[in-house]
């Protein structure tokens, strides 16, 4: 593979293969990115301190949200270590986390954020996300910076059920299709 003078090889091993990893990335120039290995903040600190990999793929569904890939961020910010945003059929709502995730300075490598025509016929949220000459804008609105098309999602929905506070009475379920009402409690 070092003769593609690639940027990368991505998981090129199993998920629990650190030693693995890390004596392949002894054997190669092409630097070794975990992605599926890396579950956690504890996990890229093995993966690094055994040189298992010398490129970091965070995925915030995989490491547990928001806090760990921040976590995971700062670790390889301290350590010079490159990262990038890895994605996977996210809605837009996934989307728009792993876009601003992807905006922390540590992510110095390209994310693998698709815009919303990719996967989709028409995404959730308003207004979609599109690339324009390999770039994707960060939305400026508060939160998320992209809004639930509330209405296409009751068009779509299976199930629904609505929670509310302890102290207010309704609480409602709904199950459209073959399926009986049944109520919810938070
Ligand atoms: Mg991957």
């Amino acid at each position: 593979m070092d003769a593609f003078d690639l940027l990368m090889i991505e998981q090129p091993l199993g998920v629990e293969d650190l030693v693995d990893h890390a004596r392949l990335a002894e054997r190669l120039n092409t630097p070794i990115c975990l992605d599926e290995s890396l579950r956690s903040i504890g996990a890229v600190r093995s993966a690094l301190e055994l040189e298992a990999c010398s490129i970091v793929s965070v995925k915030l569904g995989l490491v547990g949200g928001l806090s760990a890939a921040r976590g995971i961020h700062d670790v390889c910010r301290a350590r010079g270590v490159p990262a990038w945003c890895g994605g996977m059929l996210e809605s837009g709502v996934g989307r728009a986390h792993n876009l601003a995730l992807a905006t922390l300075p540590g992510f110095t490598l390209p994310g693998d954020i698709s815009e919303s025509g990719r996967y989709w016929d028409r995404d959730i949220v308003t207004p979609e996300f599109s690339i324009e000459r390999g770039r994707m804008a960060v939305p400026e609105a508060p939160g998320i910076g992209v809004d639930p098309n509330r209405e296409m999602i009751r068009d779509l929905a299976v199930r629904s059920a609505s929670f509310g506070r302890l102290d207010r009475p309704v609480i409602r379920g709904a199950t459209h299709g073959s399926q009986s009402n049944s109520g919810v409690r938070a």
